[in-house]
């Protein structure tokens, strides 16, 4: 168990703390005398205290609060701005962990990479000068746009077996290709790790995933996690992680081992991970990392990096790779996966059009040199026959390292000169980026190799059918034009008038003359020194980013230390009753209103846009009491705000279900919320909030949600012995009505410790920045 020094400063920024982590694991072993899964010795090992974390044994997964120490932190374009913002206003000056910035999703596709670049750096600007100015001043590495997409960046240069890592972003798992376990936050879960703030997570469950024999002929990784999704369904995986193994592992490169645990995510995994593996060494040499390499091979003799023999998992499936077939998934749900013997008749039954519309390939799920390599090697039977793709046909490459590398062997060129259109290095049409002017409002499939295919996803046409597969059958396809062609079995015609088939498609693993660099002004310097000094780029006149004012407490500290003082919030005026399902898209919408994701203040005039009063029955509608006028919900709430009302509101089940956006969170508390009572919360949703120093109560009892209403007078009783220290005191809700009369309701909290201190402080960064003071 002992190491020795990294090489560098940069190798020891990107090797995870073998050493410690081997310590710790010591301690868990001590603890729990059981057989380990690979999940459990990563996650466990980073607990802040292992005999805290661990204290009375199992059960743990589904049932204990970790808090995890995470290595490093990775944050896209679109998500950075307000994790950045919300980092700067902790009185920190640099980050606690390493951390990298991705500049991708704010990328289009129209006409190809270079002019799509030059025009998407021109819109976005502001933004991209503001995330350059962070992380200058607070030692972050950038990667510009044209770099390349998050994940794919991150196997190539970031990620290690045994990391713990944290990324704003859901495909961050992607990672675990490597071994890793990396888990996709929000901004204020980054920024716990950029601060060494304790991070917390519920245990997870451990669903095991066998994979037995060996892919051939047409099927690759990605028609292993098509047929896993499948199975397990899009909420299969919540709240647990996927941990693979097999010998099917072994012989997979660690880039398709990527592929797999990236679409994890849309089976709502916490995360997907595997041992490690011959493969993952190559690829870490490959990609210039011998020296992590070498620390992973002695934590892994060391018993860290692979499962113990015997352990248990909550749930168990096996995956025969020699039988597997590939597979389509869609249209609409990632789920509905359809072996492609079936798909010709699938086709026919739904009366479905006989057309492909478009062939995508890339992104970061599927852009990997043997991605590329085996598309090319169906691209290059196609020319021999003289056809070209009778479809759209693109390619997304994740990386420069990847683009550079496939024009320098050819692999680009064969691509191209079948039709092959190869954009930017950038998340363009996975993320809607797709100027597409054919098709719109048309009934129409496309095929992607992508990892979402949610309605409108791609090209904002919600009659776009998506289904995903692998490259290699979407590129095939694209020379049929037909959905209904299979071609293992289907012939089409050459030019000569005969009739010919694909062969299997064949690729490598790793370019056998190594990986490029292409356009090496993309690299950023390794693990910066911080210039404290650099002002963060946001001009006042802006319109999309604005820096973070802290929310004020919600309490003086005067009052917190006069005993006498009650310490209870008095006279909200309740803004409106919100009737049935309210997701984080109707608290804070997407769409056009993406682009305000650094502007709080622009951003939180869409709060609550979508919620359906219950009194009015409409949606977007609220009364402002003083005036008696009706409104929009963020024009009532902006008035209360601006004559210093304080308000809450009372919701009905699930309240924030759907994605983990925290400006959800944050635009209400923006907007002077202090409460909100519900019938129950969405878990994510709810630690969100009382990040932001807004108090979740849950009704008692059910049917006391109608005796809430818009214009009533709320005061808590018993906030003041919670806040004081007492985790067991009863909050009860004191409604005062029009007339006077007084109703009062009784309400659960189930807050911990933490949270309790989060709301005394008015927000987590509050309290983040007061403990950097002291
Ligand atoms: Fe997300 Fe698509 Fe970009 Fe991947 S390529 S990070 S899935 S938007």
């Amino acid at each position: 168990t002992s190491y020795p020094p990294a090489p560098s400063k940069h190798y020891q920024s990107i090797t995870p703390p073998y050493a410690h982590l081997l310590s710790q694991l010591e301690q868990v072993r001590s603890i729990l005398n059981r057989p380990l899964s690979l999940a459990e010795k990563i996650v466990y090992s980073h607990l802040v205290n292992v005999e805290e974390g661990l204290a009375g044994g199992d059960p743990i997964r589904g049932e204990k609060h970790l808090k995890l120490r995470p290595d490093r932190v990775a944050l896209q374009d679109a998500s950075a701005q307000m994790a950045i913002l919300q980092f700067s206003t902790c009185g920190r000056d640099r980050t606690a962990v390493p951390v990298s910035i991705h500049c991708d999703h704010l990328i289009s596709a129209y006409e190809g990479a270079e002019a799509d670049l030059k025009r998407s750096i021109m819109s976005n600007k502001e933004v991209f000068d503001f995330l350059e100015s962070a992380s200058k001043k607070y030692g972050i590495e950038f990667w510009g746009p044209g770099s390349g997409i998050i994940h794919q960046i991150v196997l190539e240069n970031y990620s290690a077996p045994g990391l713990l890592m944290l990324g704003c972003d859901s495909h961050t798992p992607n990672a675990g290709g490597l071994g890793s376990i990396a888990i996709g936050v929000g901004g204020a879960d980054a920024v716990d790790a950029m601060t060494a703030t304790p991070w917390e997570l519920k245990a997870p469950k451990l669903i095991g995933v066998e994979l037995k024999g060996e892919l051939s002929g047409w099927c690759s990784a990605k028609d292993v996690i098509l047929e896993v999704v499948g199975r397990l369904s899009v909420r299969g995986g919540t709240g647990s992680i996927i941990e693979y193994y097999g010998e099917g592992v072994e012989r997979m490169g660690a880039t398709g081992l990527a592929t797999i645990a990236n679409m994890g995510a849309e089976m709502g995994a916490t995360t997907s991970t595997f041992p490690y593996s011959d493969n993952m060494r190559r690829y870490l040499h490959a990609t210039n990392r011998g020296p992590v390499a070498d620390e992973a091979d002695r934590a892994h003799a060391a018993g860290f990096l692979s499962p113990d023999k015997g352990c248990e998992y909550d749930q168990h499936i096996t995956i025969d790779l020699t039988t597997l077939e590939p597979k389509l998934n869609g249209p609409f749900t990632p789920d509905l996966s359809t072996p492609l013997s079936q798909f010709g008749k699938l086709v026919q039954e739904k009366g479905w059009k006989d057309e492909l519309s478009a062939a995508l390939i890339g992104s970061c799920t599927n852009s990997s040199y043997e991605d590329m390599t085996r598309a090319a090697s169906i691209a290059r039977q196609a020319k021999a026959k003289g056809l070209s793709v009778k479809s759209e046909f693109m390619v997304t490459p994740g990386s420069e390292l990847i683009n550079a590398t496939i024009e320098r062997d050819g692999v680009k060129a064969d691509l191209e000169a079948v039709g092959g259109q190869v954009l930017a290095n950038a998340c363009g049409p996975c993320i809607g980026q797709w100027e597409r002017s054919e098709k719109k409002g048309e009934e129409n499939a496309i095929l992607t190799s992508f990892n979402r295919n949610f309605k409108a996803r791609n090209d904002g046409n919600r009659l776009t059918m998506n289904f995903l597969a692998s490259p290699d059958i979407v590129t095939a396809m694209a020379f049929s034009g037909k959905l209904s062609f299979d071609p293992r079995h289907d012939e089409l015609i050459g030019a000569d008038g005969k009739p010919f088939k694909f062969d299997p498609p064949t690729g490598e693993k790793l370019p056998a003359s190594g990986f490029t660099a292409g356009n090496t002004s993309y690299l950023p310097e390794p693990v910066p020194e911080p210039v404290p000094s650099t002002p963060l780029a946001i001009s006042p006149t802006s319109t999309r980013l604005e820096l973070l004012q802290p929310f004020e407490p919600h309490f003086s500290p005067e009052a917190f230390a006069d005993p006498n003082a009650k310490l209870e919030f008095d006279d909200l005026r309740c803004l409106l009753r919100i009737r049935g399902k309210c997701t984080t898209d109707e608290i804070s919408a997407a769409g056009k209103w993406l682009k305000y994701k650094g502007h709080l203040s622009n951003l939180a005039e869409n709060t609550l846009i979508g919620a359906t009063n219950d009194e009015t029955e409409r949606v977007n509608s609220a009364i402002d009491f003083s005036t008696g006028e009706e409104g929009t919900i963020p024009e009532v709430a902006k008035a209360y705000k601006a004559r210093g009302q304080p308000w809450m509101i009372v919701t009905d089940h699930n309240y924030g279900e759907g994605s983990a956006r925290e400006h959800a969170s944050l635009q209400p508390r923006f907007l002077n919320c202090k409460v909100i009572l519900a019938r129950s919360f969405a878990r994510i949703h709810r630690t969100n909030l009382t990040k932001q120093g807004v108090l979740p109560l849950t009704f008692a009892n059910d049917a006391d949600y109608s005796l809430v209403s818009a214009g009533d007078v709320v005061s808590t009783s018993g906030l003041d012995a919670l806040l004081r220290g007492d985790l067991d005191a009863d909050v009860d809700v004191v409604v005062r009505k029009a007339d006077g009369k007084e109703v009062t309701i009784k309400t659960t909290h189930g807050l911990s410790r933490d949270q309790v201190e989060w709301i005394r402080e008015g927000s987590a960064l509050n309290l983040i920045k007061r403990k950097a003071a002291e």
